[in-house]
């Protein structure tokens, strides 16, 4: 394949880093280069950052059904683009290309409801405590935002901070993950068809990443940042953020428990426990990693999900019908190697050892695993594994798996399944997580306020509670009204 040559977008302009320094872009099923980046330093993101904070006071102005329309045309362009630029997320982040497809939905989902959002931000007016005084309250854009986003969605990861900051009336400046800038600046290209004012938004992808985290988190006139990816990164610029004092969203790891009771509809615990732990080959931060499944049915509900997840096809995610892809890149495999080799080695089981990886020994393949006779002394326990592996521990009272599933620095996602409507409260309330699927896998849309608990997080992503994220509440209190 001929790969494709790609520009930064800075200040509406397509650059060459200035360093003149590029990257390749590899499709991790083929390990093949599909793409040459330039390589942004600091230089390049300072300059997105002047550009952005020429045009943030103009932006700000705006009405919000302009900032509103244009949110809407792009939201309908990567609808109608649909096609073109799932291939490019598989290409260069693996996931199977229907599961490409559902992400450019899901990220496009994004700029549709941010696009109403925009209009429904209101202030309010307070009775004040002298008559001749009136307090008004607005809520005014924070300013100049960055993004720092994870490869593992390349579109909906971006677009769930960029839609709420440009419907608040901030720029933004998104730096995307190395592994996966190709879909970050197939989005640029389309706000750029949309006559999005320039500088209001800059995509700038590099291999330093320390190094443009650091300019980002240094520069002052940056008021707000929005971080989705690991838990070590989030402690780093919440440090960072703290001398100037910025405003911090953090979207961190998870380490979800998925608990099925004696009670539950089996046949849905399992396709629901299927989608959950398969959906990007394991690679998200609501994946579920520790199984809790009730004494009384383990063996079935086990047998039933190992035969579920035996019979998707792994390959190429480009391939239509492969429903398992590569990993993102070889440290990738290496780590989910080493959470499996340390279960077996600690007297885990083996119920399903999946396919074999492509026979040409090319591209990240791990295949589809289930253990049993897991224990909290192990690796995949404790820590996010990332990959396509099951891990099913038992338990026989409601108390023992909450202890066990709070038992943990992570509080992202939590899965239960039961008929039972007062257990269901119980779970509600006792599991310290910012999501709590119940009877259901995949929780996350546009509407919900997504984040996490303890070290997976601050903030919320989504719905009205995402907006607030960048904006400041500010009051005006006006007197002498019975002068004027
Ligand atoms: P990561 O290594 O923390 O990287 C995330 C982003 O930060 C990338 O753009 C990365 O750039 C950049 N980065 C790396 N080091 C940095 C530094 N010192 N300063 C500033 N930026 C830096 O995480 P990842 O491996 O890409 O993503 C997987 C993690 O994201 C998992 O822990 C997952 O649970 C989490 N995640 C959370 C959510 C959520 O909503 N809670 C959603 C998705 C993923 P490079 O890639 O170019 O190095």
């Amino acid at each position: 394949m001929n790969e494709r040559l790609y520009r930064l977008y800075i200040g509406g302009q397509w650059l060459e880093a200035k360093s003149g320094r590029w990257f390749d872009v590899v499709n991790p099923a083929t390990e093949e280069v599909i793409a040459r980046v330039p390589d942004a330093g600091v230089a390049d993101i300072r300059l997105a950052i002047d550009d952005a904070a020429r045009i943030q006071p103009v932006w700000a102005q705006t009405t919000a059904g302009a900032r509103s329309a244009i949110l809407g045309r792009a939201a309908r362009l990567m609808i109608e683009r649909k096609e073109d630029l799932a291939r490019i997320l598989t290409l260069e982040e693996g996931k199977p290309i229907a599961e490409a497809r559902g992400e450019i939905a899901y990220a496009a989902s994004f700029l549709e409801w941010y696009a109403e959002e925009a209009k429904r931000v209101y202030g309010d007016l307070i009775p004040a405590s002298h008559p001749g005084k009136r307090i008004m309250v607005v809520r005014r854009p924070v300013g100049v935002t960055a993004a720092i986003t994870p490869w593992n969605f390349p579109a909906a990861m971006i677009t769930r901070k960029l839609g709420p900051a440009l419907a608040a009336g901030c720029a933004m400046v998104v730096k995307p993950s190395e592994l996966t800038p190709l879909t970050a600046l197939e989005i640029a290209r389309i706000f750029a068809e949309c006559e999005l004012p320039e500088g209001v938004l800059s995509v700038v992808p590099g291999m330093d990443a320390a190094a443009l985290g650091k300019a980002i988190m240094e520069d002052f006139r940056v008021r707000k940042v929005s971080f989705t990816g690991s838990t070590r990164v989030g402690k780093l610029l919440m440090r960072q953020a703290s001398d100037t004092m910025k405003r911090l969203s953090l979207e961190l790891g998870g380490h979800a428990p998925f608990i099925v009771f004696a009670d539950a509809d089996l046949e849905l615990a399992v396709e629901q426990a299927a989608l959950c732990k398969m959906r990007g080959m394991g690679e998200t931060c609501v994946s579920a990693n520790r199984f809790y499944v009730h004494r009384d049915i383990a063996d079935v509900f086990v047998q039933k999900l190992s035969e579920r997840i035996g019979s998707m096809g792994m390959g190429d995610g480009a391939s239509e019908g492969v429903q398992v892809g590569p990993l993102i890149n070889r440290d990738a495999v290496a780590k989910v190697k080493r959470h499996v080799e340390d279960a077996l080695e600690k007297g885990a089981r083996v119920s399903l050892a999946g396919d074999a990886p492509a026979a040409d020994g090319k591209g990240y393949f791990y295949p589809p695993t289930v253990l049993t006779n897991v224990d909290a002394s192990m690796l995949i326990m404790q820590e996010e594994t990332f990959g396509p592996v099951t891990a099913v521990a038992t338990f026989t009272e409601e108390s023992e798996v909450i202890a066990m599933a709070n038992e943990t620095p992570y509080g992202l996602a939590a899965y239960c399944f039961t008929r039972d409507m007062a257990r269901l409260f119980r779970l509600a309330d006792q599991l310290e997580y910012g999501i709590i699927g119940v009877n259901d896998g995949v929780p996350s849309t546009a509407q919900a306020p997504f984040g996490g608990v303890k070290e997976s997080g601050v903030g919320r992503e989504g719905g009205k509670y995402g907006i607030e994220e960048y904006l400041d509440v500010k009051y005006v209190s006006v007197g002498g009204v019975a002068n004027v």
